[in-house]
């Protein structure tokens, strides 16, 4: 009589959220994996479904509610972590047959969860987990998560509550994930955190033995040392720094992007311009300060893509506010924007300020410093045209009926998931996923870049 051997379990996973919410999803897919679990791709093959959450805006909150829903709906057998976790009740009081529920980064918690709604069998092969883990991204790029929580207080903002203080992780730990990474296959390493130019400051950068010597948890030192990591073709991965607080000593990391260690791409969320909203935000408030600042990263590094984010409608915001950050804009001259109406979260110190915005307002201002840096983009943008910049690439098209294909790819000014693309014609069949390619710029329009491999 042959053997039976029991299935494995399969796990299904909804993510929601910002990369950070995403690289919490690959780390307890890795551990699930390398419990023995197997992956589902859809709701009927999963013997239990995760929901990720995201609990920072009320909007994305009620997007979590209708993804607990919809699996509940459709398995029924549904374990809820992430952020919104922190508000069980709430959860519970809507959708009351929801088997668990764990905060953010809670890693063991939700694993004995899947473990106890969905025991795995035994004789698990931890050979079945790749090197570098498992990733929800292209294998080409990977999210490198260096520190939790924040030790700012902006006043819209509920991660500290959520987060709690600054917590960095150990400098060797993060330089041998990324180390795995690149031997993986990533040719892209995304940089997150809250607050990534605060790192180390909770444990006074302490430094630890990395590959014969000292190096210090430190921004510019991490910088330094994910630039020098090379592939197993020797090419040194693009690392893009993101959600840097605008501290002084974020200038010291500009040479590194002229000297080749770093990607010439900042993410770096202003939120405002005018002194007395960023000063009721308590952000920091030397705005003329951060545009001479921005001409000297500029001439340093003259091809940095600065990306930033701002926030319209904020409590107390006038018009004249609002026309001072319009106008800071064409001084600043930023290449990627996100612009964010304020929106009261449950929870923020904002919700009390006097004056709100009316909403229509609000959209009226959202609608004018999109038109705004929609323009300057595309001003940016047209100026590359005619010029020979490298692109990876993110996927190969399908053949048009002429047999020719396409690709579509990202220059340095583009980080995935949020900034434009390269879409490139004719490309040879050899072409992957990841390649690093030269391509000559034909043309553009507000966001992306249209070209072909030189
Ligand atoms: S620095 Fe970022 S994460 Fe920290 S409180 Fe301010 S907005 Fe929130």
């Amino acid at each position: 009589m042959a053997t039976q051997i029991k299935a494995a379990p399969k796990v299904g996973m909804v993510s929601l959220g910002c990369p950070k919410a995403l690289v919490d999803s690959e780390r307890i897919l890795t551990k699930l994996r390398a419990d023995g679990y197997g992956l589902s791709p859809d709701y009927a093959g999963a013997d239990v479904v995760l929901v990720n959450t995201c609990g920072f805006l009320d909007s994305a909150k009620e997007e979590s509610l209708e993804a607990i829903g919809e699996a509940i709906a459709e398995n029924g057998r549904v374990i809820v972590t992430g952020c919104m976790g922190n508000e069980a009740d709430v959860i519970r009081a809507r959708f009351p047959d929801v088997l668990a529920i764990t905060g953010a980064h809670q890693y063991e918690a939700v694993v004995s969860a899947v473990h106890e709604a969905a025991p795995p069998t035994r004789g698990a092969f931890v050979d079945l987990v790749p090197e570098g883990g498992l990733k929800l991204t292209p294998r080409h790029y990977s999210y490198l998560k260096i520190s939790e929580g924040c030790n700012h207080s902006c006043a819209f903002c509920i991660i500290p509550s959520l987060r709690g203080k600054l917590a960095s992780r150990r400098i060797d730990a993060v330089l041998r994930e990324a180390e795995k990474l690149v031997a993986a296959g990533t040719k892209e390493l995304l940089v997150i955190s809250q607050d990534t130019s605060a790192y180390g400051v909770d444990t006074r950068h302490e430094p630890r033995a990395w590959q014969g010597r000292q190096v210090r948890a430190h921004m510019t030192d991490l910088a330094r040392e994910l630039g020098s990591l090379r592939t197993s073709e020797g090419i040194a991965p693009w690392v893009r720094l993101h959600y840097v607080y605008p501290y002084p000593h974020v200038d010291d990391v500009i040479p590194l992007m002229a000297e080749g260690y770093l990607t010439p791409y900042l993410d770096i969320p202003f939120q405002h311009a005018a002194p007395n909203v960023l000063k009721a935000m308590k952000r920091p408030a030397n705005e003329a300060k951060v545009l001479e600042r921005i001409r000297n990263w500029r001439s340093i590094a003259p091809d940095i893509a600065i990306r930033s984010s701002f926030v319209v409608g904020f409590p107390g915001e006038t018009d004249a506010d609002f026309q001072y950050l319009l106008d800071w804009l064409d001084e600043a001259q930023l290449d990627r924007v996100g612009a964010f109406r304020f929106e009261p979260v449950e929870g923020a110190q904002a919700n009390d300020l006097p004056n709100p915005v009316p909403e229509e307002v609000k959209e009226e201002r959202f609608q004018r410093i999109m038109e705004k840096t929609a323009a300057i983009s595309a001003a940016k943008l047209a100026a590359k045209v005619g010029r020979n910049i490298p692109v990876i690439i993110d996927e190969i098209g399908d053949a048009d009926e002429d047999g020719s294909v396409g690709a579509t790819g990202r220059s340095q000014a583009d980080a995935p998931e949020i900034d434009g693309h390269v879409y490139l014609r004719d490309v040879a069949p050899s072409l992957k996923a990841g390649d690093i390619v030269q391509v000559d710029i034909e043309d553009a329009d507000e966001h992306d870049l249209f070209g072909v491999v030189a």
